[in-house]
């Protein structure tokens, strides 16, 4: 359980051990967060919300845990969402209900904060991710439909994995990831990475 600011180094070591725990491996991605929350015997509903800032909620009664989808988002982003509410389910124990909004003010990094990018880390995992989009030279749609993720969650991945290779782009208003960079770096930290924790 988690209840206090917490790095994004630590959240993925957590994320990652529940996953191993589980045992997940590469083999099983896409990963299915619908397959995880049917393992977990918790009860899920999609339910079509006209509020389209409502993502999903998440609800534990005395004798059972309840997820609610909002049914009218794509199936991609339901995805995140499903992932969302099993992170929070995950992490945060003591909680008894709380409904998932798109805005929200989190600058302590504190549950919503850890429920996306505990959801981004399980269903895009860094070794992973950086080695698919070495191997696909940075195509991003490829990479979505590999991992079975919306452009804005891929987008919002790669720039935590390097945020130091990102650069500002005039032409299309928005944030370039530097290719080369980002693969040389990232694989290098990746050796000491996996002989830190694996
Ligand atoms: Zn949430």
């Amino acid at each position: 359980m988690i209840n206090s600011f917490i790095s994004l180094d630590d959240l993925e070591v957590i994320v990652l051990d529940k996953l191993k725990s589980l045992g997940i491996t590469e083999k099983d991605y896409p990963l299915n967060p619908y397959k995880l929350i049917a393992n977990e015997k918790i009860i899920l509903q999609e339910v079509d919300i006209d509020n389209k800032d409502i993502r999903g909620m998440i609800v534990r009664g005395a004798n059972a845990v309840g997820i609610m989808i909002n049914g009218t988002r794509n199936q991609r982003s339901k995805n995140f969402i499903a992932m969302h509410e099993l992170s929070h389910f995950w992490l945060h124990p003591s909680e008894e209900r709380r409904v998932c909004l798109d805005n929200y003010i989190d600058s302590q990094r504190m549950y919503e904060w850890q429920a996306n990018n505990a959801a981004s880390i399980a269903l895009m995992p860094t070794t992973l991710l950086t080695r698919l989009y070495c191997e696909c030279a940075g195509n991003i749609y490829c990479l979505c439909d590999f991992f079975d993720v919306g452009i804005d969650a891929m987008t919002y991945r790669l720039k935590n994995i390097r945020r130091d290779c990102l650069s500002w782009n005039v032409h299309t208003n928005g944030y370039h990831i530097n290719f080369n960079e980002f693969c040389e770096k990232t694989y290098n930290e990746k050796l000491l990475y996996n002989r830190r924790y694996y």
